[in-house]
């Protein structure tokens, strides 16, 4: 089984103004460095991101079939106290995707997107796993807290408690005004809330990132509930020689397991540097002489995924 770990949604009123105008700064430029193109952040927004809108998913399943993806986990962003609410506020955007997940229910699997923060987050996450059926939380520090402070343990006491992973932000963001709080995304801040909550799964979205993915290994290594998800790896797989990527890869299963790492895309963006089916063969057909296991590959693909989201007899 093939499980992507890691996907939004693009739909109108999801995202605020203020992160979007500084946010595409970021991630035009990292279109334009992979593609070797000149495309202005305006006609990127307009004809390479527009185009790409679908609140039903109804298209993301599609392209889950032409790519053979079995399954996607699927979350919003809390961004709303820092940037202001958007337009959909964050808790109707829960309700969103889990609407959308409804729709597509052997396929889409919702996450809840939480700033713990937030007054009546507990009751909202509690509404949500209940009645809504959303099967882990995601957290995005960077908005302004750190990972292991008290207002978070209510997050990891419910995850605990009603057996669902945590997706957590790892890494760098893009420009914004106000800023996102780069060293609120640390890995070791978040391995130090895993090991205080063992109960808990802790995912590490981008397996930190270029800079710290050694960090968060290291997290994944010593703790048992620290997982790590490839999303926006693509852009290092598009880019490096083939040899150097499948070294990495090689080295973070021979540190950490296979049983630890997660295939993600954090589409849409990554996947418009490297599309969805490209990413899965780049794990299934691989253009190297460094060698891995079927059981590796199988585990990476999906195997640990289905553990972690509690799907092993499916
Ligand atoms: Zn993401």
């Amino acid at each position: 089984m093939i499980i992507d770990v890691h996907r939004h949604l693009i739909v109108k009123g999801t995202v605020q103004g203020h992160y979007i105008r500084g946010a595409q700064k970021s991630f035009v430029m990292m279109y334009n460095k992979t593609h070797g193109t000149h495309v202005s952040p305006r006609d990127f927004t307009e004809k390479v991101v527009r185009p790409w809108i679908d609140p039903t998913a109804d298209n993301i399943i599609e392209e889950m079939d032409a790519a053979g993806v079995d399954k996607t986990v699927i979350f919003a962003v809390d961004y709303g106290l820092l940037f202001g609410e958007a337009a959909i506020n964050a808790f109707d955007q829960n309700k969103l995707y889990a609407d959308v997940a409804k729709r597509h229910e052997d396929r889409l699997i919702p996450f809840m997107a939480i700033d713990p923060r937030r007054p009546g987050a507990l009751k909202h996450c509690e509404q949500a796993y209940h009645e809504w059926g959303m099967k882990g939380f995601k957290l995005h520090a960077g908005v302004g807290y750190m990972p292991d402070d008290p207002c978070c343990y209510w997050v990891y006491e419910k995850a605990s408690e009603w057996n669902i992973p945590i997706m957590v932000h790892t890494g760098g963001a893009p420009s914004s005004t106000p800023a996102l709080r780069w060293e609120c995304s640390r890995p070791a801040y978040f391995a130090t809330a895993a090991a205080r909550y063992p109960e808990a799964d802790f995912i590490f979205a981008h397996c930190g990132d270029i800079a710290w993915w050694q960090e968060a290994i290291q997290a994944a290594v010593w703790l048992p509930n620290v997982y790590v998800d490839l999303s926006l790896w693509q852009k290092p797989y598009k880019k490096w020689p083939k040899p150097r990527f499948y070294q990495w890869l090689r080295d973070i299963v021979d540190l950490a397991g296979a049983d630890k790492i997660m295939f993600a895309t954090d589409a849409l963006y990554p996947n418009l540097m490297c599309p969805l089916a490209e990413w899965v063969q780049a794990f299934k057909n691989r253009d190297t002489d460094i060698e891995f296991s079927d059981e590796e590959i199988d585990l990476i693909l999906g195997g640990t995924a289905q553990k972690v989201l509690g799907l092993e007899n499916e």
